[in-house]
This record gives structure tokens, sequence and C-alpha cells, in this order.
């Protein structure tokens, strides 16, 4: 069993150096997502960052209240009690948190939407390597492409799970993030990501194969044409054997620019 709701909190002030030591905050507004007992809170705010933390825990959000009564009362620091998955999100310039783990996804991808300049994440390990598996590699599968279709992404260091209490079962990884558009511009991100969650639910098939599963949304005749717009060598390709311009490309396909 995990913690409930996620909850391992960073007890080993190492750990909590190395994090702000990959990131300027002085002066910055800062999102925290799950402050928790407000380890890392407390080091941004002593490095002269505004934090915004969004915590989900109604006991948690208390015992901060209390702990940073001086810094909330001057403004510095800005408590929001809920789900960092759904609530609305008070302004900000970049990110610094250690993620709660079964939520990562989601809140990667709602950060990555609602966008940021920089970001330091900690995320379970074997999580954060699949977002940096570099597409056209074995691995690869559309955690990596999605991520990297959308931002820089950079493994800094791991933390073990002595640092934590409780101890978590997993290894974590510390990743930086920089947003940027999409190297490849995409016509209708929608489809585009339609189209890599349909490719890697058959990740065992060919593309060809693999988009025949759209029939039924886009119809024969146009499924038929599309196909004949892509290049044969793609159309035979494994998934994780594209990059990201293939992604694009079979995205932007029958589309207008
Ligand atoms: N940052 C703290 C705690 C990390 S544990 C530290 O490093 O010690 C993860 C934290 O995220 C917990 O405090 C948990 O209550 C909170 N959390 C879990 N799910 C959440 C969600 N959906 N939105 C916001 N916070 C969440």
């Amino acid at each position: 069993m995990s913690a409930p709701r996620d909850q391992h909190f960073l007890i080993d002030p190492s750990a909590v150096e190395r994090i702000l030591s990959c990131i300027e905050v002085g002066g910055c507004r800062i999102l925290e997502i799950g402050p928790g007992r407000g380890i890392l809170t407390r080091a941004l705010l002593d490095r002269g960052a505004t934090v915004v933390a969004v915590e989900l825990d109604y006991a948690l959000c208390r015992t901060l209240e209390s702990l940073f009564s001086p810094e909330i009362s001057r403004g510095r620091l800005l408590l929001v009690q809920g789900d960092a998955v759904r609530c609305a999100l008070p302004p900000f310039e970049k990110v610094v948190s250690n993620l709660p783990y079964s939520v990562s996804s989601r809140i990667t991808f709602r950060l990555l939407d609602v966008g940021f300049s920089e970001a330091i994440l900690m995320y379970q390990k074997e999580f954060a390597e699949r977002m940096v598996t570099k597409p056209g590699t074995s691995g690869c599968g559309r955690l990596s492409i999605m991520a990297q279709t959308y931002a820089e992404i950079e493994p800094c260091f791991e933390i073990s799970p002595q640092s934590f209490n409780p101890m978590p079962k997993v290894r974590s990884l510390v990743l930086r993030l920089i947003p940027h558009e999409p190297r490849f511009p995409l016509v209708d991100r929608t489809r585009y990501n339609d189209i890599v969650r349909v490719l890697f639910s058959h990740r065992r098939k060919t593309v060809r194969n693999g988009l025949k599963s759209l029939r039924g949304s886009l119809g024969s005749e146009h499924l038929e044409y599309l196909l004949s717009q892509i290049p044969e060598d793609i159309l035979s390709s494994r998934p994780e054997e594209l990059q990201l311009e293939d992604f694009a490309l079979l995205a932007n396909a029958g589309l207008k620019p």
C-alpha cells in the first residue's frame, strides 16, 4: 500500500538543497503542488520567492496556515486548498514540486497547457525515465512523445527512498522542464493528441494497422485518403520507431495549415 494521497514527506535537507540549486527562484512567483508539511515551501520563501501552494489535504492546510502565518499575512505565501488536477490556479511563473505520484501525468499535462517558464519537478523514477525516453528508441511511449512535443526535459538527479518519511517503495527522479511550442507545427493539437494515443494503444502494430482503428470516427473514405497522404516508410513503421516530425506529419495529414 502506498501512503494515502501519496504523502511521503521529504526529510532530507540536502535533497531540498539540491532541488533548489537547480533553479533561480528569488523574486519569482513559484507554484508548489502538494507542499505537505512545507519543507520545500520554507526553502523557497527563504530564497526570496513568492509561493502559491496548492494542497489537497485539509488537515495539512491548517498546519501550513499556522506554520506560515507571517508569510501568509505579508502576501508571500498564498495557500490554496484544492485538487491541483482541477482547481483554479492563481498566476505563477515557475513550478517547484515534489509531485503526488498518482496524479503526476495529469498535473504535468495541465501545467504544460497552462504554461510556465521553467519547472523542477520530482517524479517516480520509472515515470520520469519514460518522459525522457527519446522518440525512435525502444521503450518510448505516449508519455515520452507528448511531453517532448511540448517541452525540453532534462534529468537532474535521483533521490533515494531514505530521504522521505514514510519511506516510499519507489525511487524518485528530479527533472527540469522548459516548455516550448511544438518544433514541428501542429494544425490541430487535439488531432495530434488523438493520433499519438491511438498509435500507442496498438504499439505492436504498424502505423497503417494502428490507424485503421480510426475508421469508426473518420469514416473509411477519409481514412483511405489520409493513408494515401502518408509516406510508406512511416506507414510500415511501429510507433516507437517514429520521430516527433513523423507524428506531426501524421496528425497534419489532410488538414489545411
Ligand atoms: N512537498 C512535500 C510533500 C510531498 S507528498 C514534501 O516534499 O515533503 C505529496 C503532497 O501532495 C502531499 O502533501 C499530498 O497531500 C499532496 N497531494 C496529493 N494529491 C494532491 C492533489 N491532487 N492536489 C494537490 N495536492 C495533492
